[in-house]
């Protein structure tokens, strides 16, 4: 191995960049877990979780990647052969319905274009015509990875109510929590599930449930098998500030240190602001280039990654191979239906002005040496946007 001087640039749409601050707080000796100095840490980021979930509600924290909670939240609400109402966003609303079928649910899958988000009118219409109400539970993905396209979970809520239908809404914020706009409780959703390695700033091994009332009281009919994912025990000791089991509490160190620098120092709607801004600049550089921004319907781009369409017959793969091997710069794949079609940018997490014009100059660079037809100019509209206070009033006022 040869030393590669510099910092790598991570801008997969997860893991993202660890601050340093916060590596610092989780580099420290592990604690006895069931001991009095560890309920000070446990109850700050319960609290902490409340409000990046915006809930009143309840939050359990799993030491577990976010596939862990997607678990929790389908085990804890329902019951085998139970049906769900499933949307096709793309590769992780994919996964989470074979997960449920896997599991003995019956997801019914309303078919998407991976370019679009949930269809609010779609669901409405599905719910009306279960005049049994068979359905119990709607899933959505509430920012989907694989496509950068970010569904309207508001409008979600009232197809369910204009349907009057009573089924649970579970929405999977892993990788828009603590980057984009998110209510739990405005939103009446019943299960949000996060995850520690995407806004959060964290590395990966925390997930997260936050848990409505109805949800909660979904949970003591529910008869799916569970045990580690069990809510029960764990909203019994978290009050106190514990768990039920050992938990991963040097990652807790560090999620302390995170959730201050986000609620605290920056503030939520700083944070949102910062990431819109910067998705904004990206889309800019990738219009300038002349590709296309995979997502179609501008009220649905994403404000944490932005997935970017190549050419026909152009393969993404073969340009993030480029990009990494020339730049030390790491692009997400393309997933699923899109796989080698789509390189994406993560701008989420850590991450300023000059990270995104340094990743954009990577892919621009990349771009002309994986010879794709390229417009020259793609990172200089992005500095132009950036630098220009009222480009950006405007866009606000928008
Ligand atoms: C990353 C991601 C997941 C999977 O989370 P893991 O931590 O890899 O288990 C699920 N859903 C979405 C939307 C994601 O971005």
């Amino acid at each position: 191995m040869t030393y590669r001087a510099g910092r790598h640039f991570l801008q997969i749409p997860g893991p993202t960049n660890v601050p340093d601050r916060v590596l610092r707080a989780i580099d420290r000796p592990t604690i006895d877990h069931r001991g009095p100095e560890f309920a000070a840490l446990g109850k700050a980021v319960f609290e902490g979780m409340k409000r990046v979930f915006k809930t009143q509600g309840r939050v359990v924290i799993y030491p577990a990647s976010g596939t862990g909670a997607w678990e929790a939240a389908l085990v804890n609400t329902l019951s085998p052969g139970d049906s769900v109402l499933m949307y096709e966003t793309g590769h992780f609303a994919t996964l989470w319905q074979k997960m449920a079928l896997k599991l003995g649910l019956k997801p019914e899958f309303l078919a998407g274009d991976w370019r679009t988000g949930a269809d609010p009118e779609a669901i409405e219409k599905r719910l009306r015509a279960d005049g049994e109400r068979r359905i119990r539970a709607v899933c959505v993905v509430h920012n989907e990875t694989s496509t950068g396209v970010t569904s309207r979970i508001g409008a979600v809520r009232r197809a369910i109510d204009a349907a009057g239908h009573p089924a649970l809404l579970l929405v999977d914020t892993i990788s828009s929590l603590a980057s984009i706009d998110y209510r739990h409780d405005e939103w009446g959703v019943d299960v949000t599930v996060g995850g520690s390695q995407k806004g959060l700033m964290l590395p990966p091994g925390l997930s997260f449930n936050a848990i409505s009332d109805k949800a909660l009281e979904a949970s003591r009919a529910a008869k799916l098998p569970k045990s580690y994912w069990g809510w029960d025990e764990m909203l019994a000791s978290s009050p106190a500030g514990y768990f039920p089991y050992t938990p991963a509490t040097n990652l807790l160190y560090g999620l302390r240190e995170a959730l201050g620098m986000l609620l605290d120092e920056e503030g939520l709607e700083n944070v949102f602001a910062r990431h819109q801004r910067h998705a904004e600049a990206t889309r800019r550089a990738v219009r300038a280039w002349g590709l296309e921004v995979l997502a179609s319907n501008p009220e649905e781009y994403s404000a944490s990654l932005t997935a970017v369409l190549l050419p026909a017959g152009m393969d993404a793969d073969r340009l993030r191979k480029i990009i990494l091997e020339r730049f030390d710069l790491s692009l997400g794949t393309g997933l699923g239906k899109v796989a080698g079609r789509v390189f994406r940018i993560g701008h989420l997490g850590d991450f300023n002005d000059l990270s995104l014009i340094g990743t954009l100059a990577g892919c621009e660079m990349g771009l002309t040496l994986a010879g794709v037809p390229l417009q020259a100019g793609g990172v200089a509209a992005a500095m132009s946007f950036l630098a220009d206070g009222r480009l950006q009033e405007q866009r606000a006022a928008a």
